[in-house]
């Protein structure tokens, strides 16, 4: 098959790898129907983290809609043609762990995430015409009629870690919110938080087009590079600080701008992927500040998928508005050295093989 295979920073290539096969009883191999670059992928594609990774054999992506087409025997709830999408991490929903709600802390799966590397798993990827699901029965899900393929994707990763975050947040109809990241997640959280209250929502980002669209989805945009952070952050919340910080940027320059502007007593939280392995943040401002963190990088998606579902069923949210591009295969090596630029619009990239 095809798939689109990891060599170093900023090198990715369309190359014949093997069909995946059936490891185990409880596996379920799947046919991409379409897939999406995450800005997760974005750490293994920069090669920030090539220490967790094996170039010229890691796959990529972990956002998918695919259609079944070989069960292992000892698989009950699939069958071929099903149309199905997986959470990004693997769990087998039997061990203490994912009986607790932690999924993505699986005990049988030992955290693994498709297209992630060595370090979690060293699974195939989604960006592939076809994938392995171990532990199928699990975490693998149907997707329900009335959902189109593109929307299916978002049951993945970026609905489900957007609704954790926004939950997590707790917002009451008088808070103030921030959400730092205003990427394909982040509008998807500003969505959600815009149901939720009534006063200001702040959007941080750099990027131009992002900040267009905050303010489309009803948040005020605030420019990180050319605004004044502190002096709007101080109009919109009467000098106080913000209460609801949700960060996504995934960067230690981001949470410590959480830290920042939250206000004493507030909530931080945390829905980006920080894979830095240090940072400074100061204890010292969190404690003195009396701060909440709620984190969750690594989010517990399969518990979120089935409400996830009934956001699109229900027609309350529409992923689809945060798609931007839609390539081939073949066009990812080009269209992901875009992504990572944050050129020509990019926003989400949807993948055909
Ligand atoms: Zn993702
Ligand atoms: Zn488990």
């Amino acid at each position: 098959m095809r798939a689109v295979v990891y060599h170093g920073a900023g090198d990715v290539r369309v190359e014949d790898v093997a069909d995946p096969t059936i490891c185990d009883p409880n596996d379920v191999i799947v046919r991409t129907i379409t897939t999406s670059m995450c800005g997760s992928d974005l750490y293994l594609f920069n090669g920030e983290v090539d220490h967790m990774v094996a170039p010229g054999r890691t796959t990529l992506g972990h956002e998918i809609c695919a259609e079944v087409v070989e069960v292992g025997s000892n698989v009950g709830r699939f069958r071929v043609g099903d149309r199905v999408t997986f959470p990004y991490s693997v769990s087998c929903g039997r061990c203490a762990t994912c009986r607790m709600g932690q999924t993505a802390h699986c005990e049988t799966s030992g955290k693994a995430i498709y297209g992630f590397g060595v370090a979690f798993g060293d699974l195939g990827g989604s960006h592939a015409e076809y994938v392995r699901v171990p532990l199928a029965d699990g975490h693998l899900e149907h997707v329900p009629e009335g959902i189109d393929d593109e929307s299916a994707l978002f049951l993945s990763c970026n609905l489900p870690g957007a609704m954790i975050a926004v939950d997590s947040a707790d917002i009451r109809p008088t808070d103030t919110v921030a959400v730092i990241g205003a990427g394909p997640t982040g509008q998807l959280a500003l969505q959600l938080a815009r149901s939720r209250t009534g006063r200001t929502i702040l959007a941080l980002d750099r990027v131009p087009d992002r900040l267009a669209t905050a303010r489309r989805l009803g948040a005020q945009p605030v420019d990180v590079e050319h605004d004044d952070v502190a002096a709007i952050v101080a109009e919109a919340t009467e000098g106080r600080g913000v209460d609801k910080v949700i960060e996504f940027a995934g960067r230690g320059a981001a949470f410590n701008q959480a830290v920042a502007i939250t206000r004493p007593g507030g909530v931080i939280c945390g829905g980006g992927v920080h894979l830095e392995q240090d940072f400074g943040v100061s204890l010292f401002d969190l404690y003195f500040k009396n701060l909440q963190l709620r984190l969750n990088g690594f989010a517990n998606a399969a518990t979120a998928m089935w409400e996830a579902g009934r956001l699109i069923t229900t027609g309350v949210i529409a992923p689809r508005s945060v798609v931007s591009h839609r390539v081939t295969l073949d066009e990812v090596p080009t269209a992901a050295k875009a992504f990572a630029a944050r050129e020509d619009g990019f926003n989400k990239m949807v993948i055909r093989p």
